[in-house]
C-alpha cells in the first residue's frame, strides 16, 4: 500500500470515525451529567469529539500540506467556522423542533451539533490545504519536475530508480513514461 492510498483510507474512514466518537462522547455525557446540566457536558463531549477528529484529519494530512503563514491562520479560521458550522445547526434543529427547555428531543440536536464540527472541518481544511498552482509551480521548478513527471498524478519521477510513481503507485513501462512525457511537452505547447 502506497501512502496516498493509506492517506487515501484513513481519509475515507473519517466520518464512520467520527460518528463513533460523538455518538459515544455524547452517551457518555447524558449518562454522567448532573440533572439540567444535559447541554453543557454534551457541549464538552462535542468539543472533545471534534478536537479527537481534528487532529485525525491533520495528522492524516499533515505531511503533504504546506504550511505557510496564511495556510496556518486559515486553518485556525477553519476551525472557529466548524465549531459555529454546529452551533448553528444545533440552534437551528432546535428552533425547528420548538423546544428551548431540556427534554429527551433535545439529545437529536445536541447530536447533529456535535456531528457538524468534524465534517464541516474536513471540508473546509481541505479547501484550504490544496496546493495553490503557484506552489506547484514552484514544488516542479525546484525539483525539475518538468523533466519527468508521473502522467497519472504530475509528480516529478526525477531521480527515480523504478518507473512507478512513488506518490499514486502507478506503474508504467520506461517507454510509455517517454512517451507520456512527450505528450506533455506538445499539450503545454499547445496550451501557451
Ligand atoms: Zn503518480
Amino acid at each position: 500500500m502506497t501512502r496516498l492510498v493509506a492517506r487515501l483510507v484513513l481519509a475515507m474512514l473519517m466520518p464512520p470515525v467520527a460518528l463513533v466518537v460523538v455518538s459515544a462522547a455524547h452517551v457518555s455525557a447524558f449518562a454522567l451529567a448532573p440533572v439540567d446540566s444535559e447541554v453543557l457536558y454534551c457541549g464538552l463531549a462535542s468539543l472533545g469529539g471534534f478536537l479527537v477528529m481534528a487532529t485525525y484529519w491533520t495528522l492524516v494530512w499533515r505531511g503533504v500540506v504546506r504550511w505557510s503563514r496564511r495556510r496556518v491562520v486559515m486553518t485556525g479560521i477553519a476551525v472557529a467556522a466548524s465549531l459555529g458550522c454546529g452551533v448553528v445547526v444545533y440552534a437551528s434543529l432546535l428552533w425547528v423542533m420548538g423546544s428551548s427547555y431540556y427534554n429527551y428531543r433535545d439529545q437529536y440536536p445536541l447530536w447533529f451539533g456535535g456531528l457538524t464540527p468534524p465534517l464541516a472541518f474536513a471540508v473546509l481544511a481541505t479547501l484550504v490545504w490544496r496546493e495553490t498552482p503557484t506552489e506547484r509551480a514552484e514544488r516542479h521548478a525546484a525539483t525539475g519536475a518538468d523533466a519527468l513527471v508521473c502522467p497519472a498524478c504530475g509528480y516529478s519521477m526525477v531521480g527515480q530508480r523504478e518507473a512507478t510513481c512513488p506518490e499514486c503507485g502507478a506503474r508504467f513501462t520506461l517507454d510509455a513514461l517517454v512517451a507520456a512525457q512527450r505528450h506533455n511537452e506538445t499539450k503545454r505547447f499547445e496550451q501557451g
